[in-house]
C-alpha cells in the first residue's frame, strides 16, 4: 500500500510538525490512490490504529516438558491462546531473549535441536542470542539457526578479526518485520560476560562488545528501513538494562526485553517498556501497544506478567515432547563404550579418570574438583550405556566454572569432604600444578570447576561460594564430559577397555 511508504518519509520538525506534513500527504494519497485513510467531514484524517502485542519469555533453557506438569511449552501456548488470543497469523510478536537450549537431559543431548522444534511449532519470531546458546559450539549453534523459522539476533557479537557480526553462524544484528501493516525492527545483544558464562574456548574467536555502542551504530542502519516500532531483545540482566534503557532514550526504543538473570518483570523506563519474561517457560511477560499509523506514534502501551498455571495443553505440543522423550529413552540404552571387566568405583584410578575428563572437556581450566560421594556405583562389564553412566553418576548436578584464588582452593581441599581432584598433585605439603609444575600460589587466580552440590556448601566446600560469589553455572552436566570421553575411546567387543586404558586417556 502506497502509504505505508510515505507515512516513512524523513521530515524534518518536531512531532507535531511531521505529524501535519504527513497529514496533508496523506489527503492527497487518499484522493489518487485510494488508500484506506479515510478523511473526515472537517477535513481531518482520521486515525488508523494498529496494535500488536508481545509475548517474551527468556531462559527457556531446555524445558519444553516442564519444571512441573504442565508448566512446560504445550501448557503456556495453550494459555497465550485462551487468554491472550494469540493466534500465529494475528497481531502478535513471540521474542525471546534467549539461553533456548542448554538444560535438562534431552535438550542438552541433542544440542538444543529439540527445543529448535518446539520454539517453530509456537512460531517464535525471533530470539536473542543467550551466552549458553555458545555451549555446544559454533558448528550446533550455526545448524540450530538454520533449523531455527526464526532468526537469533545479537549486534554485539562480533568476529574478533573483522569486528563484524558472525552471519555465517546465522547471527544477524538486526530483523525487520511486519505485523498487522506495522514494520517492527528487532534488535538483539547479547550478556558481555558470555567468555565467561559458556565455555569460553567455543567462543574464543568471538568477542561481545558494549551495549550502548553497539546499539548507537545499529540504530541509524535499521532506521533506513523506516520501522514504525523499535524493540530491542537482550540477554542483558535487568540491572544492566534499565541503565541502558536511560542512557540511550534519545534512540526512541520502544520495548526492551532482558535475559540471563530469570527476571519477571514488566515495567517502563521513560517511554521505554523493560519486560523480563521468568525462566523455564513458567511465566511470560507481554506489552500492548496501540499504534497511530497516521501520525506515525505510539497511542498507548500496557504491560503485564503472567504465570503458566498448568492449564490446558496444546495436543501438538505434547506430542512433540512425548516423541522427544521417547527417543531419548532409545539414547539411554545406546552402547557408548565396551568393557572388559568391571570397575569398581572406589578405584582410585578410575575416579582420577572422572574427575580428569573435565579439563579435558573445558582446557582453558587449571583445576577440577567434584566429591567423592557423587560417584556411586561400578562401571559394569560388557556393554555400557548412558543409562549405566547415570548410574555411577546420579545427581542432578552441573559443572561450575571459579575464578578463585590458590588459597580458597587450598582450604577447599583441605576441609571439604573427601575431595577428586584433577590439575593438581600433592608433594608433601605443597600441592602442585600438573600443567606447569608450578607450586599452587595462594593469591594468585585460578579457574576452577566444581560441582553445582558443592558450590552449595554441601559436603562442607562452604568456601567456594565464599571465594566467588559470581560462580558461572556452566549448565552442563558433571557425568557429561565423562560420557564425551568414553565415547571419544571407540572401544569395542574386540577391542575393550580397560581401566589401564581408561586412566591412560584421560591422564592431562
Ligand atoms: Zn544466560
Amino acid at each position: 500500500m502506497a502509504t505505508v511508504k510515505v507515512k516513512h518519509v524523513d521530515l524534518p520538525g518536531s512531532l507535531s510538525q511531521r505529524g501535519l506534513l504527513l497529514c496533508l500527504l496523506l489527503m492527497v494519497l487518499a484522493l489518487t490512490t485510494g488508500c484506506r485513510q479515510g478523511v473526515g467531514h472537517a477535513g481531518a484524517v482520521e486515525q488508523d490504529v494498529r496494535e500488536l502485542t508481545v509475548l517474551y519469555t527468556n531462559d527457556e533453557h531446555g524445558w519444553m516438558e516442564g519444571m512441573q506438569p504442565g508448566r512446560g511449552a504445550a501448557g503456556l501456548y495453550r494459555l497465550w491462546e485462551e487468554q491472550e488470543n494469540y493466534r500465529p497469523d494475528g497481531a502478535f510478536l513471540l521474542l525471546s531473549g534467549g539461553d533456548n537450549w542448554t538444560g535438562p537431559a534431552i535438550s542438552t543431548w541433542v544440542a538444543g535441536q529439540s527445543m529448535v522444534e518446539v520454539m517453530n511449532t509456537m512460531h517464535y519470531d525471533a530470539s536473542a542470542v543467550g551466552n549458553h546458546e555458545f555451549d555446544f559450539g559454533l558448528d550446533a549453534l550455526a545448524q540450530r539457526a538454520r533449523e531455527a523459522d526464526y532468526p537469533y539476533l545479537s549486534a554485539n557479537t562480533r568476529w574478533r578479526d573483522s569486528d563484524e557480526v558472525p552471519v555465517e553462524l546465522g547471527i544477524l544484528p538486526f530483523v525487520v518485520t511486519e505485523v498487522n501493516d506495522l514494520k517492527v525492527g528487532i534488535i538483539g545483544l547479547t550478556t558481555i560476560s558470555t567468555p565467561r558464562t559458556t565455555n569460553p574456548k567455543h567462543v574464543a574467536p568471538l568477542r561481545f562488545t558494549d551495549y550502548e555502542q553497539a546499539l548507537r551504530t545499529t540504530v541509524p542502519r535499521i532506521r533506513k528501513e523506516a520501522p514504525d516500532l523499535l524493540f530491542v531483545i537482550a540477554h542483558v540482566c535487568m540491572a544492566a538494562l534499565e541503565p541502558l534503557a536511560e542512557k540511550v532514550t534519545d534512540l526512541h526504543i520502544d520495548l526492551m526485553g532482558g535475559g540471563h538473570c530469570n527476571e519477571l518483570t514488566a515495567q517502563q523506563v521513560g517511554a521505554t517498556v523493560l519486560l523480563g519474561g521468568g525462566y523455564h517457560f513458567t511465566a511470560y511477560a507481554k506489552a500492548h501497544f496501540r499504534f497511530d499509523r497516521t501520525a506515525g506514534r505510539i497511542l498507548e502501551a500496557e504491560f503485564a506478567t503472567n504465570e503458566n498455571t498448568a492449564g490446558n495443553q496444546d495436543p501438538a505440543l505434547v506430542s512433540m515432547v512425548a516423541a522427544w522423550q521417547e527417543q531419548f529413552q532409545d539414547t539411554l540404552g545406546e552402547v557408548l563404550a565396551w568393557n572388559e571387566e568391571t570397575i569398581d568405583f572406589r578405584d582410585e584410578s578410575f575416579r582420577q579418570a572422572l574427575i580428569d575428563s573435565w579439563l579435558q572437556w573445558d582446557s582453558s581450566a587449571d583445576i577440577a574438583i567434584t566429591n567423592t560421594g557423587g560417584v556411586r556405583s561400578p562401571l559394569p562389564a560388557g556393554q555400557i550405556t548412558l543409562n549405566d553412566l547415570v548410574n555411577v553418576m546420579p545427581f542432578e548436578n552441573n559443572i561450575i566454572a571459579l575464578d578463585l584464588p590458590g588459597e580458597a582452593v587450598r582450604v577447599a581441599l583441605e576441609t571439604g569432604g573427601r575431595p577428586l581432584v584433577a590439575g593438581l598433585v600433592q608433594r608433601g605439603d605443597n600441592w602442585i600444578l600438573v600443567a606447569s609444575g608450578e607450586p599452587l600460589r595462594d593469591r594468585q587466580h585460578y579457574r576452577v570447576l566444581v560441582n553445582s552440590f558443592m558450590y552449595d556448601g554441601g559436603d562442607n566446600f562452604h568456601i567456594l561460594r565464599e571465594a566467588d560469589p559470581e560462580g558461572f553455572d556452566t549448565g552442563i552436566h558433571y557425568r557429561q564430559p565423562f560420557v564425551d570421553l568414553l565415547s571419544a575411546m571407540h572401544t569395542s567387543s574386540d577391542d575393550p577397555l580397560t581401566l589401564a586404558r581408561l586412566s591412560g586417556y584421560a591422564a592431562p
